[in-house]
């Protein structure tokens, strides 16, 4: 099934998209679980409850605005770093200092805050001041089920719920200053995402065609069969000694094509769009625009 979060009649609601991807049926969840998004379905069949039932027809789905599917996640958001060879080979004499062979022994793990995401297509702002190097980079996003702790990679699969799309939107420069890269990732619109959640029962995440547009033209295509560490295996790393709850997040790294491995480098611009599609799981399309002035 795919899952939205949608802002309809002044308030969030979450809904079943139908196949075509035309139309949205809301679920009956009380307002105060509906603003939480998909988060609330997460938690419920955690909790082993039962699916609500529908809440009225189903509408259009262009006569409501889509939300991220998690508008606001219960915690920093897991992401992965350098996770497909070509993409660490293009980044290799840039950002990062150590050798592509430490990178290949153990995933670079780090986070966004869960503040930053927006919906699917929402504008990012860009912290103009702050950076003139913003880049993105289209990823498949994890969303785990029943949590865990200590989840073997055998096991793995079963802990996902769900995949959608993000957009790491990234201040390279701000990643390049700092010891740590959170706060070049964590700018307040910097982690757009959806369309929706597909269920695990309906998407392959372990072959996946990843892409990226910039004002239309293709700047990523890649395939999540080309991972360095792949799912199962990003599962059990993260989950070692540190519990995953319900509705946590992993963005699981980016393909080669990024604006900062061109020569020269092209970074975003205010006016920019960037579009991410990943096959079987929809797109979406953001515009750059001036953030505040920093
Ligand atoms: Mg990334």
């Amino acid at each position: 099934m795919r899952f939205a979060t949608y802002l309809s009649g002044g308030r969030r609601h979450v809904g079943v998209v139908a196949t075509d991807g035309l139309s949205i049926q809301g679920l009956a969840l009380p307002a105060r679980e509906a603003e939480r998004g998909v988060l609330a379905l997460i938690e419920r069949s955690a909790r082993g409850e039962d699916l609500v039932g529908f809440d009225g027809a189903p509408v259009a789905i262009d006569t409501v605005h889509l939300d991220a599917p998690i508008p606001l996640p219960r915690r920093n958001i897991w992401c992965v770093g350098r996770n497909y060879h070509a993409h660490a080979k293009e980044l290799q004499a840039s950002v990062f200092k150590d050798s592509n062979a430490a990178v290949e022994s153990w995933p670079i793990v780090f986070t966004k805050v869960p503040e930053c995401v927006v919906g699917p297509f929402d504008d990012v702002q860009l912290p103009i001041g702050v950076s003139d190097q913003i880049d993105y980079e289209a990823e498949l996003l994890v969303i785990i089920g029943e949590g865990g702790k200590n989840i073997n990679r055998a096991d793995a699969m079963k802990y996902v719920w769900g995949y959608s799309i993000v957009n790491d939107v990234t201040a390279r420069d701000v990643q390049m200053r700092h010891q740590q890269w959170d706060m070049g990732k964590s700018f307040d619109t910097f982690c757009p995402m959806g369309p929706w959640v597909v269920t695990a029962d309906e998407f392959d995440g372990t072959s996946a065609r990843v892409r990226c547009w910039v004002n239309g033209a293709l700047r990523q295509d890649g395939n999540t069969v080309n991972m360095i560490f792949d799912i199962p295996m990003l599962i059990e790393t993260i989950s070692r000694g540190i519990t995953l709850y319900p509705g946590d997040l992993i963005a699981t790294g980016t393909p080669a094509g990024v604006g900062m491995g061109l020569k020269p480098p092209q970074y975003l611009q205010v006016g920019d769009r960037v579009r991410v599609e990943i096959e079987g799981l929809g797109a979406l399309e953001n515009a750059m625009v001036a953030g505040d002035p920093c």
